[in-house]
């Protein structure tokens, strides 16, 4: 700002000189033209008044000035002139302009080039009459142009140093004005510079105008709500820093260039990359189909997606979202890899727990079984009726957590096609008694038919029929309903029974979880049908979903999805 400050004053003071000096040379030779004139006028009428028909013209005209004269006849002769010409070539003058204007009585000055003297020159003529004759002649004088101006033209060069002196002169003095002006501009510079750079520290600014004191006031005021603000931010930052460098979950968030933005700790280590891969597009971390098209499904049509990864032996479950009015995809891994394996661990000691009791059960019920028949006391009949009792309870329930182990360990399936409505039909014989003893109404609405393995529909169907009959009032109903659809196959069982509260309904799948224990037990429950209705249906990617109002009824429906048809145990 203080060079072009500078540059510009200089400038227009330069202009602003240059145009007065030209205006000035231009006024000075005006008025000395205008001088000229007058000199030139007055002289003429000297010479004029001089004249007489005795003068000798050639001495009439002699002078050693710069003042040039002529002596014109009235024919327009040349009869004597104070330069050297020659007179028998000389032209004519009689059509001089200034002789024009002289023979009308109308004298003027005129300023043209002389072709006898090669130079521009000033002309006036005076008619002189003879009244002895009754003749007359024309004096004129003429005044070299550049004569005029000679005394401008000597004292240029002076000029010219003057100019450059007083240049140089407002130059510095320029200098030391702007410098002072700006001084104050500076500190307010300075005062901006530390605070883009987040430095600032209040200082005293030189006070000197007003503007510039109420300018600095609301920079303090605007800094001092700046840096209280980038403290919070920088705080907030580092809290934020701290937690997402201290969870164990990796995590990293994409633009939808995918170019990696952000990414903490824990996910430097799982891809084993440094912060250098900041601003790399992600393909420099991991290069995974999945993920890719998952963060594509995500940026271009904001799809959220869950999935499980495999990076480097360990097992990942990725969560891929996109951030709430952002466009950046927040990709977080979690390492189940121990999960996995403590899980397998207990479905192991699950599957071998249960074999080893099933075993030693079935001796003591054939044991307690033999006993019966050869005792004759009543007490002890009763004794042995309630072991046989606990000890088929303990035999079911051990054989569900064998079909749960098995289903849970399927590693292959071979599917055929099941006919739900047959098994419905089964089933009921298996539940009669119940059904028989609370006077329960039964009906199978549909037919459909599932590939899968007919163990698997049998146990599914078979426990959502026992508990809709189990978990019934007396005079109650349980309607099975099969609805074949273009895309899949739909199984509704419903029961107008007990119903389940809706707090209830979240963990009714899970293993042993029971509402009311001893009605289950009661009723011969074990607390794991409904787990082995959902392993089944993960099994083969059948949907599974629960209505029921409490004291109402349950209504429980699988869909069965028309790609069964696989002989594999499906990812
Ligand atoms: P259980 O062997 O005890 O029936 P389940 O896993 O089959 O175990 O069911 C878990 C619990 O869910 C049951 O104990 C029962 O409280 C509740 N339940 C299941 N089905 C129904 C139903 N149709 N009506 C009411 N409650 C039910």
């Amino acid at each position: 700002m203080k060079k072009r400050l500078f540059l510009y004053t200089i400038i227009i003071i330069s202009v602003g000189f240059i145009c007065f000096f030209c205006i000035s040379v231009y006024i000075t030779h005006v008025n000395n033209l205008d001088n000229a004139k007058k000199t030139i006028i007055e002289t003429t009428r000297i010479y004029s008044g001089l004249y007489n028909e005795e003068t000798d013209v050639d001495l009439f005209v002699k002078t050693n000035g710069d003042t040039r004269i002529t002596v014109i006849s009235s024919d327009g002769k040349v009869l004597a002139d104070s330069r050297p010409i020659d007179m028998n070539t000389v032209e004519n003058h009689l059509n001089r302009p200034e002789i024009q204007a002289a023979l009308k009585d109308k004298p003027e000055t005129y300023i043209r080039h002389s072709d006898t003297l090669g130079i521009d020159l000033i002309y006036y003529a005076l008619k002189v009459n003879n009244p002895d004759n009754n003749n007359y002649v024309f004096i004129r004088t003429a005044l070299p142009v550049a004569k005029i101006d000679s005394y401008l033209f000597q004292s240029l060069p002076m000029l010219v140093f003057l100019f450059l002196i007083i240049v140089i002169f407002c130059f510095l003095l320029v200098r030391g004005v702007i410098s002072r002006i700006i001084k104050p501009f500076n500190s307010v510079e300075n005062k901006l510079q530390s605070l883009s750079s987040g430095e600032y520290k209040p200082e005293p600014v030189i006070r000197s105008y007003d503007e510039i004191n109420k300018i600095t006031q609301e920079i303090d005021d605007i800094a001092l709500v700046l840096q209280k603000n980038f403290f919070e931010l920088r705080d907030e930052k580092n809290k934020l820093d701290y937690i997402l460098n201290n969870i164990t979950d990796g995590l990293f968030a994409v633009d939808e260039k995918k170019s990696i933005i952000l990414i903490n700790s824990s996910a430097l280590d799982i891809f084993n990359v440094t912060m250098d891969i900041i601003d790399k597009n992600i393909n420099y971390m991991i290069y995974n189909k999945t993920l890719s098209e998952a963060i594509d499904a995500c940026i271009n049509n904001s799809k959220n997606s869950l999935f499980e990864l495999q990076i480097k032996g360990s097992i990942f479950y990725v969560t891929v979202k996109q951030l709430s009015y952002t466009k950046l995809i927040m990709i977080i891994l979690s390492n189940v890899t121990e999960n996995r394996e403590n899980a397998k661990r207990r479905e192991e000691f699950f599957a071998n727990a249960s074999h080893e009791l099933k075993t030693p059960l079935t001796a003591i019920k054939g044991f307690n079984e033999l006993t019966l028949l050869n005792n004759k006391d009543e007490n002890i009949t009763k004794y042995i009726e309630s072991i046989t009792r606990e000890t088929d309870r303990m035999i079911t329930l051990i054989e569900d957590m064998l079909k749960l182990s098995e289903i849970e360990n399927a590693k292959e399936i071979n599917p055929v096609d099941v006919s739900l409505d047959k098994i419905a039909h089964e089933i009921r014989e298996t539940v009669s008694y119940t059904i028989d003893e609370k006077s329960i109404a039964y009906e199978i609405i549909g037919e459909g038919t599932v590939k899968a393995e007919p163990e698997h529909v049998y146990e599914l169907v078979k426990n959502l029929v026992e508990n809709a009959v189990r978990y019934n009032n007396q005079n109650g109903k349980v309607t099975i309903t099969i609805e074949s659809g273009r895309q899949n196959i739909c199984m509704t069982v419903s029961d107008n029974g007990i119903g389940i509260s809706p707090e209830e309904q979240t963990r009714i799948f899970e293993r042993f979880y029971r509402v009311e224990k001893s009605r289950s037990q009661r009723n011969g429950g074990t607390g794991l049908g409904l787990s082995i209705v959902k392993h089944i249906c993960a099994l083969y990617d059948w949907k599974l979903s629960l209505k029921s109002k409490f004291g109402i009824g349950t209504e429980i429906s699988v869909i069965f999805s028309s790609n069964n048809s696989s002989n594999s145990k499906p990812e």
